[in-house]
C-alpha cells in the first residue's frame, strides 16, 4: 500500500471558501484512501491547515494571491475573478517546482482543479499532465450555469426585471422557474456570465468529478455527460465516503450540551452557511415566528453576517428577548454533528449544496431560504422534485415562518417529507457502498488515474483533448 501511494501524486486545487474547501478536502481524503498521495496547492487566504486531520497531506501557498482585505474590499465574484487573473503564472511556478522535485516514485497524475480556479487549467496543460475539474455544486445547477453562460445580459436583465417573467418555467429546465436560476447576490449579471462561461468551459480538463449521486439527479447528470466531451463521474455525496474535518471557523460545541436538553425532533436548527448575509428585518420576523411557534431552535449567527455589524450588536433588544426564551445563538456550529443530533426536527438552511446534502444524509427536512446562486435551484428541487423541503419565497413575515415551522415539525405533511428525507438518505447511502452508482464513478475514475487512461487524452498526444468548449 505504502509503495503504491509513493507512486501517485494528486495536486488539489481548491476555491478558498468553506463550501469548496470541504468537499475538495473530502476528495483529498477519499483519494488517498485509495492509494495516492495528496497535494493542496492554495490561496494565501483562508488557507487549510496541515491539522492531524491532514497530517499526510502535502500543502503549498501560491505566493501572492489575494488576502482578506482584499475579499472585503472586492467583494466575492470580483475577488474570484482577480485571484483568476493573477494566479495563473505562480500556480505555474509552484506546479513546475513541484515536478522538479517529485521523485520517480512520486510522479503527479494528475491536477483536480475547481472548477471556480480556471486558472489551474494552463499550467498542467503546459506541462502535458491530465487535469480534472471538480464541481461542488449538482449536475442541474452546472446545466444552469451553461445556459445562463450563453444568455444575452441586457434581454435577460429585463426579463429578470419582470415579476410575470419570474414566476414563468424556464424552458428546458422544469420544474426551475426564471427566478430559481443561479444568478448571483455578489455582483452584476455581466460579470457573473463572464464568470460562468469560463467555469462551464472544461478546456483541456479529462473529466468533471462532481460531488451528486444519481438517485438526486439522473436526468441532469445524463443530460450534463451527454452535452460535455468529457466523462463526468458523480461520486457524492463525498462527506459519506470520508470524513475530513476542515472548519475554517472555529465551531463552538457548546450547542451540543444544550441539544441535549431539547426534546426529540423538536429543535429547528438555523444556518445560512459561510457566506450568505441577512437584513435586520429579517432576523426579526424570524425570531418573532420562531418565537410564535413555540419551537426550541439554534441559530448559528456568522460574525460578520449582517451588514455593518460585527456580530449582533446592531440588532434590537426585542431580538435578544425572543431569542433568549426558547433560542440558542452561536457563531458556528459543527454542522454535521448538530444535524445528526437526535433533537434537531427541521433545518432552516439558505440551500448550499454541502448543507443540502448534509441534511440529506441525516435525514433531516429543510426550510428553504435560498440567498444566491445555486442555493436557488437546490431549494426548488428541495421543494418540487424531491419534496422534503418547504420554501419561503418573497418578504420573510413571522407568520409564514411560524406556519412553516409547524408543516415541518408538526403536522403530518412533515412527517411525510420525514419519510422521504430518510428514503433519499438510505439511497444516498446505498450509492456510497461497495457497488452503489457514487461508488463505482470514484472507482472508475481512479482506475482510469492508475491506467494513465487521461495521460494518454493529454493535450499533446491527442487532438481530441484540444480546448473545447461546453456545448450545453
Ligand atoms: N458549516 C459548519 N458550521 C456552521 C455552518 C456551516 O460547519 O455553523 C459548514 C457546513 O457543514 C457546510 C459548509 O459549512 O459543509 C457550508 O457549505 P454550503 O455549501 O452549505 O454553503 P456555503 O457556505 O458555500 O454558502
Amino acid at each position: 500500500m505504502e509503495e503504491k501511494r509513493l507512486k501517485r501524486r494528486i495536486v488539489l486545487v481548491p476555491v478558498p471558501a468553506q463550501g469548496h474547501v470541504t468537499p475538495i478536502m473530502q476528495l483529498g481524503k477519499a483519494l488517498y484512501s485509495k492509494g495516492f498521495s495528496i497535494t493542496v496547492i492554495q490561496t494565501q487566504y483562508n488557507r487549510v491547515s496541515s491539522s492531524k486531520e491532514f497530517s499526510d497531506f502535502h500543502f503549498l501557498t501560491i505566493p501572492g494571491s489575494l488576502t482578506e482585505s482584499d475579499l472585503k474590499n472586492l467583494g466575492p465574484l470580483q475577488f474570484l475573478m482577480k485571484l483568476n487573473q493573477i494566479c495563473e503564472a505562480s500556480f505555474k511556478n509552484c506546479l513546475g517546482q513541484l515536478l522538479q522535485e517529485q521523485g520517480d516514485h512520486d510522479e503527479i497524475a494528475c491536477v483536480v482543479y475547481d472548477e471556480y480556479m480556471y486558472f489551474s487549467a494552463a499550467a498542467p496543460k503546459e506541462f502535458q499532465l491530465p487535469s480534472v475539474v471538480f464541481s461542488t455544486t449538482n449536475a442541474t445547477a452546472f446545466v444552469c450555469r451553461s445556459v445562463l453562460a450563453k444568455v444575452n445580459a441586457d434581454n435577460f436583465l429585463i426579463d429578470m426585471k419582470d415579476p410575470e417573467v419570474q414566476d414563468k418555467l424556464f424552458p428546458g429546465l422544469h420544474p426551475l422557474r426564471y427566478k430559481d436560476l443561479p444568478t448571483t447576490a455578489f455582483g452584476p449579471l455581466e460579470s457573473m456570465i463572464k464568470v460562468y462561461s469560463e467555469v462551464v468551459n472544461t478546456r483541456t480538463a479529462s473529466a468533471v468529478i462532481i460531488n451528486s449521486a444519481s438517485c438526486l439527479e439522473s436526468s441532469s447528470l445524463a443530460r450534463l455527460q451527454r452535452e460535455l466531451q468529457v466523462r463526468v463521474y458523480p461520486i457524492g455525496p463525498l462527506h459519506i465516503a470520508a470524513s475530513a474535518p476542515s472548519s475554517l471557523l472555529e465551531e463552538d460545541r457548546s450547542c451540543i450540551e444544550w441539544l441535549n436538553k431539547q426534546k426529540p425532533r423538536s429543535v429547528i436548527y438555523i444556518s445560512l452557511g459561510s457566506l450568505a448575509l441577512m437584513e435586520t428585518k429579517d432576523m426579526l420576523e424570524m425570531a418573532r415566528g420562531l418565537s410564535n411557534s413555540k419551537q426550541p431552535f439554534l441559530w448559528v449567527i456568522r460574525p460578520g453576517s449582517i451588514p455593518a455589524s460585527e456580530w449582533t450588536e446592531s440588532l434590537p433588544e426585542e431580538f435578544g428577548k425572543l431569542v433568549s426564551e426558547r433560542g440558542y445563538i452561536v457563531k458556528w456550529a459543527p454542522q454535521m454533528e448538530v444535524l445528526r443530533h437526535p433533537a434537531v426536527g427541521g433545518f432552516w438552511s439558505h440551500c448550499g449544496w454541502n448543507s443540502t446534502l448534509e441534511s440529506i444524509g441525516e435525514g433531516v427536512p429543510m426550510i428553504c431560504r435560498p440567498f444566491t446562486g445555486d442555493q436557488k435551484v437546490n431549494a426548488r428541487y428541495l421543494e418540487r422534485v424531491w419534496r422534503i423541503g418547504v420554501q419561503l419565497e418573497g418578504e420573510l413575515e413571522k407568520e409564514t415562518v411560524e406556519r412553516a415551522v409547524k408543516r415541518l415539525i408538526g403536522d403530518e405533511e412533515g412527517a411525510e417529507m420525514r419519510k422521504r428525507v430518510i428514503d433519499l438518505k438510505e439511497k444516498l447511502e446505498a450509492s456510497a457502498r461497495s457497488g452503489g452508482s457514487s461508488f463505482s464513478s470514484l472507482e472508475n475514475f481512479v482506475n482510469s488515474l492508475k491506467t494513465n487512461n487521461f495521460r494518454k487524452q493529454c493535450p499533446v498526444q491527442s487532438q481530441k483533448c484540444i480546448r473545447r468548449d461546453s456545448s450545453l
